[in-house]
C-alpha cells in the first residue's frame, strides 16, 4: 500500500464540441460511423478473463434501418449466470482490496480514453445502434460518460475523507467497505453513459459487478468494455452477460451473494424486481440495496407572464430530442388560454421545420425510434387519437416502419386533463397539451402534481416571481428535478443531481455522492489508546 493521501485531478464537465460542418471532430465521427456500418461485429458474453460465444446469436440492428445488420451478439444460459456470479465472486478479494487510488487512476484513464482516442467510436456506436443524431450522441455517450467518471472519482475520495469525530484518547475512523457479495447492474437503452455508469459506480466502489446491458444497446456496449478493458479494469469485475431478463435475474435473485441491485429502466420492471428480492429476503447474507430510477411523465407548465419563445423552444427541445425517448422528456404541458394562440402556432412552424432520416445525415434532427415494439405502441396511442373526440392533433400524426422505426413528431390538445396520454410514460416523440383558463393557475398545479404517479422532471415558465415561488412550493413533490425557465431534459453530472420519487425512482441521484453512498457499507472502527482496567466508575464510591 502507497503512503500519501493523495489529491485526485479536479473533476471538469467536459466541453461539448460543435460539430459544424467542416470541423474535424464531425469528419471523424463520420469515418468511424461508415467504418462501424460496414463491419460485422460479434459480442460474445465476458465472464472473469473469458469471451463467450454461445452460438445462440441475435442480430444487431440500427433502428433506422432495420434490414441492415452491424454485427450479432451471444446470449446466455442459465449456466453462464451461475458461472458470472461464481467467477464475480471470485474476483472480490483482490479487487475489495486494492487500494482506492489504483481504482481511481483505472476510471480517470478511462475518461481521458473516451474524451479523445474513442470519442468517435462511442458516439458513432451510439448513432448506429441507438439512432442519436450527433448532438445527442455526444452529450450522451462521450460527455456524460465522461463526467460521471471523472465526479464519481472526486466524489469518492470526498465519501472517503467524510470521518468522525476523534478525541486525544479515542481515535474513531470510518472505513467504507464494499458490499459483501456482487452487484447487479440492469440498464436502460436510452442512455450510454448510464450504461456505462450503474456498473461502473459500483466497481468503483469496490464492488464487483454482473452488467445486463439492454438488448437494444449492445452496439455501444461493447465499446464501453473496450474502453474499460484498455483502461486495465481487471477481468472479472464488471462481467457482462446479454440474454432473456428474466433468465438472467431470476437467477442471480436466487443467489445468496446478491449484494445491491442498480437498476435503471421502466417503472413495472423494477417494482417486479424489488418484489422478488422482497420474497426471497431471508434467503439473503445481508439486504440488498435497491437503486432504480425510473418512469417519468414529465410536465412544463407556463404561466400567463411566460415568454412565449421561450416555452416554444423548451417544448420542442424537451419533447423531441432524441425521438421524446428521455426519462426527462416533456410529455405533457399546460399552456394558459391567453397565449395559446401565439404558442400553438409556433409549435407548428417549429415541428414542420424538423427533418427526419438517420443520423448520417447531420440535417436531421430527429431520427427512428428504438425498435419495432415501441413503434407500433406509439403508432396505436396516435391511432387512439385519432379516433377520440376530445382529441386534436395539431402537428405530426404520420408514421413510417418500412426503413425505420420513424414516428413525427406530434402534438396532440386535449380538453381533458387525465386523458390517457397526459397520464402514461409513452416514451416517444408525442406531447400533449392542456389549455387552461389564466385565472386557473392554482388549480392547474394542484392538477400537474395530481394526475400522474411519477415525479421524475418538470419545468415552469414565468417572468412573475411570485407565480415562480407558488409552482415550486406546489410541486414540491411532483420532480426530482424542477427547472424555472428551462426545458426538463438535459441534467449535467456535478450540476443537476438527478433522479426522481414517486413511481420515478428510488432518487439516489446518479451523478453524486448519495449514490455512491449506497454501494458502501462503512464500518466504523473505534480505538482506545488507554483501556480502563476497573470496571468501578467514580460514582460507585459512595
Ligand atoms: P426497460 O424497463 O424495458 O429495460 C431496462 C432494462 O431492464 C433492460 O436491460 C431490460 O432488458 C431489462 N428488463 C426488461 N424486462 C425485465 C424483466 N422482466 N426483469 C428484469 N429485467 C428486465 O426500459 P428501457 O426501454 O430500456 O428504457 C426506458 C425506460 O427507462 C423508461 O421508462 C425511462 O423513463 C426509464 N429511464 C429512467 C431514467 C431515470 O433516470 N429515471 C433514465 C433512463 C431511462
Amino acid at each position: 500500500m502507497l503512503k500519501g493521501f493523495f489529491n485526485v485531478p479536479k473533476a471538469i464537465n467536459e466541453p461539448v464540441k460543435s460539430y459544424a460542418p467542416n470541423s474535424p471532430e464531425k469528419k471523424a465521427v463520420l469515418t468511424a460511423y461508415q467504418q462501424m456500418w460496414k463491419a460485422q461485429i460479434d459480442v460474445p458474453l465476458y465472464i472473469g478473463s473469458e469471451e463467450i460465444r454461445t452460438g445462440n446469436t441475435r442480430n444487431i440492428t440500427p433502428p433506422h434501418d432495420h434490414k441492415h445488420i452491424v454485427g450479432v451478439y451471444h446470449l446466455a444460459e442459465k449456466s453462464h449466470i451461475e458461472k458470472a456470479i461464481a467467477n464475480a465472486l471470485d474476483s472480490k478479494t483482490k479487487w475489495a482490496s486494492m487500494a482506492w487510488e489504483q481504482r481511481a487512476a483505472i476510471f480517470l484513464k478511462a475518461a481521458e480514453l473516451i474524451a479523445g482516442p474513442y470519442r468517435a467510436q462511442i458516439n458513432a456506436a451510439t448513432m448506429i445502434g441507438q439512432s442519436k443524431n450527433i448532438y445527442q450522441a455526444e452529450i450522451d455517450a462521450a460527455c456524460e460518460f465522461i463526467d460521471f467518471l471523472r465526479y464519481n472519482v472526486e466524489f469518492m475520495t470526498q465519501i472517503y475523507s467524510d470521518q468522525p469525530k476523534s478525541t486525544s484518547d479515542v481515535w474513531n475512523r470510518l472505513e467504507y467497505r464494499p458490499l459483501e457479495g456482487f452487484v447487479y447492474a440492469i440498464t436502460p437503452f436510452n442512455f450510454t453513459a448510464i450504461a456505462a455508469n450503474l456498473p461502473a459506480s459500483a466497481a468503483m466502489m469496490g464492488n464487483v459487478v454482473i452488467w445486463k446491458p439492454s438488448d437494444s444497446q449492445v452496439f455501444s456496449a461493447k465499446i464501453i468494455i473496450d474502453i474499460f478493458k484498455e483502461a486495465g479494469l481487471p477481468d472479472g469485475v464488471i462481467n457482462v452477460v446479454f440474454g432473456d431478463a428474466l433468465i438472467i435475474t431470476d437467477t442471480i435473485i436466487e443467489s445468496r451473494d446478491l449484494a445491491g441491485v442498480h437498476f435503471t429502466g421502466s417503472t413495472h420492471v423494477f417494482k417486479d424486481i424489488w418484489a422478488k428480492i422482497g420474497s426471497n429476503i431471508h434467503h439473503y447474507k445481508t439486504y440488498p440495496r435497491i437503486v432504480g430510477e425510473t418512469g417519468g411523465k414529465d410536465f412544463v407548465v407556463a404561466h400567463p407572464s411566460a415568454n412565449v419563445k421561450q416555452v416554444v423552444t423548451g417544448l420542442i427541445r424537451g419533447a423531441f430530442e432524441f425521438q421524446g425517448q428521455k426519462c426527462s422528456a416533456a410529455s405533457r404541458a399546460y399552456i394558459p388560454k391567453s397565449l395559446w394562440t401565439e404558442v400553438k402556432q409556433q409549435l407548428i412552424t417549429d415541428v414542420k421545420s424538423m427533418k427526419m432520416g438517420s443520423p448520417e445525415d447531420f440535417g436531421n434532427f430527429i431520427t427512428a425510434v428504438i425498435h419495432e415494439g415501441s413503434f407500433d405502441k406509439l403508432a396505436k396511442y396516435i391511432d387512439q387519437a385519432k379516433k377520440d373526440s376530445d382529441i386534436e392533433i395539431i402537428v405530426g400524426g404520420n408514421y413510417d416502419k418500412s426503413v425505420g422505426y420513424f414516428i413525427e413528431p406530434t402534438i396532440i390538445v386535449t380538453t381533458n386533463p387525465n386523458y390517457v396520454t397526459m397520464e402514461t410514460e409513452l416514451f416517444g416523440p408525442i406531447l400533449t397539451l392542456f389549455v387552461y383558463e389564466d385565472d386557473q393557475w392554482e388549480a392547474t398545479l394542484k392538477l400537474i402534481d395530481n394526475t400522474s404517479e411519477y415525479a421524475l422532471t418538470g419545468a415552469i415558465f414565468s417572468k412573475d416571481r411570485y407565480a415562480i415561488e407558488e409552482a415550486t412550493v406546489a410541486l414540491q413533490n411532483a420532480a426530482g428535478n424542477l427547472y424555472i425557465n428551462d426545458k426538463p431534459t438535459g441534467a449535467i453530472v456535478g450540476m443537476q443531481p438527478f433522479g426522481g420519487a414517486r413511481a420515478s425512482g428510488t432518487n439516489d441521484k446518479a451523478g453524486s455522492a448519495m449514490n455512491l453512498l449506497r454501494w458502501v457499507s462503512p464500518r466504523n472502527i473505534k480505538e482506545v489508546f488507554v483501556t480502563p482496567e476497573d470496571y468501578r466508575y467514580p460514582f460507585l464510591g459512595e
